[in-house]
This record gives structure tokens, sequence and C-alpha cells, in this order.
């Protein structure tokens, strides 16, 4: 996306680069060329050497972002023209519509989200741009607008629910399967000719099956026959 003619400093690091992403060797490489203190200097030289790749992966494997790296080298002073060439733009995050709109209308849209946590070497605890901003966001009672585009599905309905389904979904993978299932719960409701659904489900724990509720209740209304779960750490076998 071309940038604006006419942007804050503040909106660029806050809506256009990606500073909170994880930083290639060439970042690296521009800092060690524009830090002037010669302690920062020989460790940036260290990081970006043969000798020092374990170094450079211990870096990487604590998940520094480009923030924090300009943080660790503050003598680095890279200009706004070189941020823009070595931080790359932050790129939209894809999320399958998990909800159908024959059963809820046009105006209705839900989406499944897993916020996305990892721990660093050292332990320190990560989360993702999009699901930790999605996590701490504050919604007043008459909801955000949010912009978003909307990608045809890779993965579709048969033409007629009078075939068979057969869907394998693992963690957030359920949310087309469970607009399908909702589509043909409509469809059913509707009194069309609907044939047998089942679902393979894997997941790390139950917590994770969130529509364990909703999904018993379309069982026993015979829309989706069969429930087949597979939860691996809470079963010995994998
Ligand atoms: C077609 C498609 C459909 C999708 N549908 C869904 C869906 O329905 N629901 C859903 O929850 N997700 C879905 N996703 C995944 C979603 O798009 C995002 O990738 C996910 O939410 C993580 O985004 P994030 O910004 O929170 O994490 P990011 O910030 O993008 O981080 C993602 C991963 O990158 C690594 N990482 C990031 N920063 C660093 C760093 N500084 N150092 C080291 N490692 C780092 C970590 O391993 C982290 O787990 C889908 C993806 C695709 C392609």
């Amino acid at each position: 996306v071309p940038l604006p003619e006419l942007l804050t400093a503040r909106a660029l690091f806050t809506d256009v680069l990606d500073i909170a992403g994880w930083p290639k060797r060439r970042f690296y490489e521009m800092l060690k060329l524009s830090a002037t203190d010669p302690t920062e200097k020989a460790e940036l030289e260290r990081l970006c050497s043969k000798e020092g790749k374990k170094d450079y992966q211990a870096y990487a494997s604590e998940s520094y972002t480009y923030a924090e790296l300009l943080e660790k080298f503050p003598s680095a002073k890279p200009n706004i023209g070189h941020l823009l060439d070595y931080v790359p733009d932050i790129k939209p995050r894809l999320y399958s519509i998990a909800s159908s709109s024959r059963m809820r209308g046009n105006d209705e849209c839900h989406l499944c989200i897993i916020k996305n946590e990892w721990d660093a070497t050292s332990g320190r605890n990560c989360v993702g741009l999009s699901t930790g901003w999605l996590d701490e966001l504050e919604v007043p009672s008459e909801g955000i607008k949010m912009r978003g585009h909307i990608h045809p599905s890779a993965v579709t309905m048969p033409e007629t629910h009078a075939t068979p389904m057969l869907m394998v979904a693992l963690g957030t993978g359920i949310a087309p399967m469970r607009a399908f299932i909702e589509e043909r719960a409509a469809a059913k409701r509707d009194g069309e000719e609907c044939a047998e659904m089942a679902l393979f489900f894997g997941a790390r724990n139950r917590q994770e099956y969130s529509y364990e509720a909703e999904f018993d209740a379309y069982q026993k209304e015979g829309v989706l026959e069969h429930i087949h779960l597979a939860l691996s750490r809470e079963q010995k076998e994998k």
C-alpha cells in the first residue's frame, strides 16, 4: 500500500511499520553500521559474524522486536529513511469467518481467534501483535468500526446439502467448519434435505473446544451426527 503524502511520525510507527515484528539479520547489519558507541558496535559486529552465530540465534529466540533492538542499542540512530527500508510494513492478519449469513443475517459475522502467546528463552511471555491488540481492546457498548477485506474462501461447501460432509480441523481451523455447520443447520430448519455431517477436531485441551455446547446441541438436533475429539494434552495416546 503506498504511503499517504502526509503522515505523522506517530502514525508511521503505530499504523505502518511493523516495529513490533521479528527483525531480520539485515536489520542487525544496518544497526551495526549506524551504532556509534564502541561497545554496542562491537556487540553488533559479533552478532553479525560467523563466530557470533550462536549469540545471534539466542537473540532471535529471545523474540526481540525491532523496537526492542533500537532500545538495546541506543547509539544506533537510523534515520526514518533507513527505518522505512529495513522495517517491513505491518501485514494484514487473515481470519476465517466462523458463522453463516443464512443463519445470522448479513449484519453479523463471527470470528474464532486464539491469542498467540509463547515464551522466549528467558521465560518472558510474548504475545502476537494482532491477537494481543484484540485481547486488550476495550469495546464500548456501541461497538467499534474496523476495516477489513473479505477474500473468497479456499474451503467451500458441497453444491447441495444432500452431500455428506466429513470435516477435519485443528485449533482455530474449526472456524470455517462452524460456518458450514450453521449453514447446514439453517438449511435443515428450512426443510431442505440434508445429508450427514461428521467432525474430527484436534486441540490441546477441552478449553480450546469453545463450541462444545453448541455442537452438542447440533448433534441432538441431527445436524452434526458425528463428533470425534483428539485432545493432545488430556489423553495419553497421541
Ligand atoms: C488463511 C488463514 C486463515 C486464518 N484463520 C485464523 C482463524 O480463524 N483464527 C485464528 O486465530 N487465526 C487464524 N489465522 C492465523 C492469523 O492470521 C494470525 O497469524 C494469528 O492470529 C497470529 O497473529 P498475531 O499478530 O497475534 O501474531 P504475530 O505477531 O504475527 O506472531 C505470529 C508468530 O510469529 C512468531 N513471532 C512474532 N514475533 C516474533 C519475534 N519478535 N521473535 C520471534 N518470533 C516471533 C511467533 O512464533 C508467533 O507465534 C489464519 C491464517 C491464515 C493464513
